[in-house]
């Protein structure tokens, strides 16, 4: 009888015990799953946050006239292997073959094989009344007169004209503007 009532509060306190364990898991595992939930949480609304912020950015403004590239040698080194004796616009280094892109709206002023030393050339005559010269291309893609929108392949990058490699060499002139009547790239 002695034993059996030991053995039953034994068991009693191991029932207890592993219901207690039990409830205690079931709480850490409620606590972690809503900490887990919170965390998961916070970067997909972030995320979303961060996308629908870039995606109206991407409509109001290119980043860069070759999507994905950025300025690989910039305007204005000086350097006497230029006529005007500095780099007269921003170099965008890239594969052949990459697109060329209209930073703003406008009108395609010139598309045409003489460029000389710019190789096969294409002039965006743009909405705020500057022209984008895009120079070295492998492909033209628009010709004179076409109107485009910002974000508008024109082109592909190439190494036509006076080159050392592929790149795309991007100059901002006022309208009409000829060589060295330029400045450091904006739009
Ligand atoms: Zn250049």
């Amino acid at each position: 009888m002695k034993r059996n009532t030991a053995r039953n509060v034994s068991l009693g306190l191991l029932v207890l015990t592993m219901a207690f364990m039990a409830c205690n898991k079931g709480e850490t595992s409620a606590a972690t799953e809503q900490q887990d939930s919170e965390v998961a949480l916070t970067p997909v609304i972030a995320a979303e946050e961060t996308t629908a912020t870039a995606a109206v950015a991407a409509a109001a403004k290119v980043k860069s006239p070759v999507p994905g590239y950025g300025i690989s040698y910039p305007y204005g080194v000086k350097n006497p292997r230029y006529a005007a004796g500095y780099h007269t616009g921003d170099d965008y280094a890239s594969p052949t073959g990459t697109k060329v892109v209209a930073v703003l709206d406008g009108t395609i002023a010139w598309s045409n094989n003489n460029g000389g030393a710019y190789g096969r050339w294409i002039g965006l005559r743009a909405s705020n009344g500057r022209d984008y010269v895009y120079c070295h291309l492998s492909v033209r893609s628009v010709s004179a007169g076409t109107k485009v929108v910002a974000g508008q392949k024109l082109g592909e990058v190439g190494a036509t004209g006076n080159v050392t490699g592929p790149h795309l060499h991007f100059e901002d002139r006022p309208k009409g503007g000829g060589y060295g009547q330029v400045r450091k790239p904006s739009w």
